[in-house]
């Protein structure tokens, strides 16, 4: 068994899961979906591997924080001017590399 971690870019708790080196092969190299990999993980455990192979997770808590923030937006979902919403998606990125960063240099 393979252990695969994803750090969280919000609250940085790390969670892990174990899945077959075969089948991480497969998802990793040959663009299956996770859900056809593993169709009987539920959808955290699947976040985990999408999260590591991407670099970025949340875990489920403060994903549903970030989706109660988006709450707001419910009147106008699609703003004209998407730039403030895009330099929003920018900084989170850009803190999450930094706090990654910062984790592996602790
Ligand atoms: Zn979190």
């Amino acid at each position: 068994m393979l252990t695969i971690h994803a750090i969280c870019c919000e609250c940085l708790k790390s969670n892990s899961i174990d899945v077959h080196p075969d089948d991480y092969r497969n998802y990793m190299y040959n663009n299956q979906l996770v859900q056809n990999v593993w169709p009987d993980l539920t959808t955290d455990q699947r976040e985990i591997i999408i999260g590591h192979r991407q670099g970025t997770y949340y875990c489920s808590p403060c994903w549903d924080n970030l989706f109660e923030e988006e709450d707001k937006y419910d009147e106008d979902p699609w703003p004209v001017d998407s730039g403030e919403a895009i330099k929003e998606i920018l900084l989170t990125k850009m803190r999450c590399n930094m706090a990654l960063r910062q984790l592996l240099r602790d």
